[in-house]
Formats: C-alpha cells, sequence, structure tokens
C-alpha cells in the first residue's frame, strides 16, 4: 500500500542566521523547521550559564558559515539525559555557545536563539522535571526611564 507520505510535497524549509557576541562568527541553518524550545536539561543549563537553553530545531538542515568557521570550536557532550551524544559548537574567542548537532541520526542543527536577531517564541518546553519552580514566577524590577 502506497503511503500518503509519497505524495505530500516535500516539507518547506527555513533559514534563521545568528552571530556570537564578540562577532568573529556567524552563521546561516537552513532546515525543516522544528520550532523553538526551552530546554531545561542540566547540561543546557550548565552550557548556557544560566536556567534553561532556548533552542531553535531544524531537521534535514544545513549549515553555512557566514564567518568564523575557524573561529569554532566543539564540545562532544555524551553525558545527556537522553543519552544522545551533542555536539555543542561555540566561539572560541568569546566563549559564546552558538549550536548543537546530534552526533547521531536525524541530521538536525539546533540554533541557540540567543545569537538571532529576531528571537523567536518557543513552543514547548523539554525536560520540565528538571525545571526551576520559579522560572516565569519572578517580577520585574522596573527600569528607570
Ligand atoms: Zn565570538
Ligand atoms: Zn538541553
Amino acid at each position: 500500500m502506497a503511503s500518503s507520505s509519497s505524495t505530500r510535497p516535500p516539507p518547506t524549509k527555513v533559514s534563521r542566521s545568528a552571530s556570537c557576541l564578540c562577532g568573529a562568527v556567524a552563521i546561516t541553518i537552513t532546515g525543516v523547521d522544528k520550532g523553538a524550545v526551552l530546554c531545561h536539561c542540566s547540561n543546557c543549563q550548565k552550557s548556557s550559564g544560566s536556567s534553561f537553553a532556548h533552542n531553535y530545531r531544524f531537521l534535514d538542515a544545513d549549515l553555512t558559515f557566514d564567518k568564523g568557521e575557524d573561529a569554532v570550536t566543539r564540545y562532544e557532550d555524551g553525558n545527556t539525559t537522553n543519552g544522545n551524544v551533542l555536539a555543542r559548537h561555540f566561539c572560541k574567542v568569546c566563549g559564546s555557545n552558538v549550536y548543537l548537532q546530534p552526533c547521531t541520526p536525524p541530521r538536525m542543527f539546533i540554533l541557540h536563539t540567543g545569537g538571532m536577531q529576531d528571537k523567536t517564541q518557543p513552543a514547548r518546553e523539554l525536560f520540565t522535571q528538571n525545571k526551576h519552580p520559579w522560572v516565569g514566577d519572578v517580577t520585574p524590577i522596573k527600569a528607570k526611564v
């Protein structure tokens, strides 16, 4: 029996660009939009130096260096919650996290949205069992203008 997916048009791909804090690294990722998520896993907390990571996921994706391929270094994170090895790429000049790439299929890139000009609202949260209970429940300090 033929699968209905064979008649379906291929999913539309989108492109998003990002750069690091010092500007040495600039990349563009093009792929099938899997949406942005907040990741509360302890490795993203440590790697980001913050309470969670805001990650934009692309399937069947390609990555282009607009600038600074030689300024990027990687750390293979094999101690992940789900056991998948994840290559975390960051700028060796300023230390900014730029993108992640799973070391096993599917071919996917994950962009840290902090380097994007237009932040994308996350649609979902991952590893919420590790989410700090106070995230989203903190009183903002009013800025003096
Ligand atoms: Zn940098
Ligand atoms: Zn994570």
